[in-house]
């Protein structure tokens, strides 16, 4: 063999069995280090718990625990609102990244150039459409300024429901305040899908005028009153 101006004359067989020598020599040494065959017969363990027992109860908490921000999971502020229930599965899968937004479709295998039906200038995400995207932004802006808290938006869907909370104001006002992560979702989507297949735009301030009346109308569902003040109020802004 050379390389260059350099030659060298490798026997290839002394290669070989050096080769197949150490070979040997880590068979053996992992062969020593086996601790031996158990006698007890073959079964099925849940490798996360100590007992090795499954549930689903288990495999549900897991499953939550290794999603980002997810840790103690939002599944309370979700199955327990006062909303309809197909509201409730809504919310589920904005916040476990599941509504088949564009993001969703290219990790399924679809071949699409995402963009976001709002901005039209980033990928449209979960986490971009509902949360990050500056045209939706403003509804997220309209409610937070009834209370002026400092805020800052999350990374993820999850995080929201986690840190959406209303400090003071009437066990009523509290009531609502839950609602409204739900109803500026489902608000989004709903004009997102007029944009994506129906091809209707309507104005951002339609929008927000079918989000605060979506609210006005869960409220009165659920007999939560002392609401019509907001909505006089959320209507001038
Ligand atoms: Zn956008």
């Amino acid at each position: 063999m050379s390389i260059g101006c350099i030659s060298f004359d490798i026997n290839v067989g002394i290669m070989e069995r050096i080769f197949l020598q150490r070979q040997s020599q880590a068979n053996n040494k992992a062969l020593e280090d086996f601790p031996g065959l158990n006698t007890n017969p073959d079964a099925i363990r849940w490798k996360h718990d100590r007992d090795g027992e499954f549930s689903v109860g288990r495999m549900y908490k897991r499953d939550l625990a290794t999603q980002p921000g997810e840790i103690a999971g939002p599944w309370k502020q979700i199955w327990k609102s006062n909303t309809p229930t197909k509201i409730k599965c809504f919310t589920w899968l904005v916040c476990r990244r599941a509504c088949l937004t564009q993001e969703r479709l290219k990790k399924r295998g679809f071949q699409i150039v995402s963009r976001c039906f709002f901005c039209h200038e980033k990928e449209e995400t979960n986490n971009h459409l509902f949360l990050h995207c500056r045209v939706t932004a403003q509804i997220w802006y309209l409610f937070q300024s009834i209370i002026q808290d400092p805020w800052v938006v999350p990374e993820h869907t999850a995080d929201l429901l986690n840190c959406w909370m209303r400090r003071g104001g009437s066990k009523t006002q509290k009531k609502w305040w839950n609602l409204v992560p739900s109803c500026i979702w489902w608000s989004i989507w709903k004009e997102r899908n007029n944009r994506c297949f129906k091809n209707i735009t309507n104005p951002m301030q339609k929008v927000k005028e079918n989000c605060i009346n979506t609210l006005y109308f869960w409220c009165k569902e659920e007999g939560i009153d002392d609401v019509n003040q907001l909505v006089d109020f959320l209507g001038y802004l």
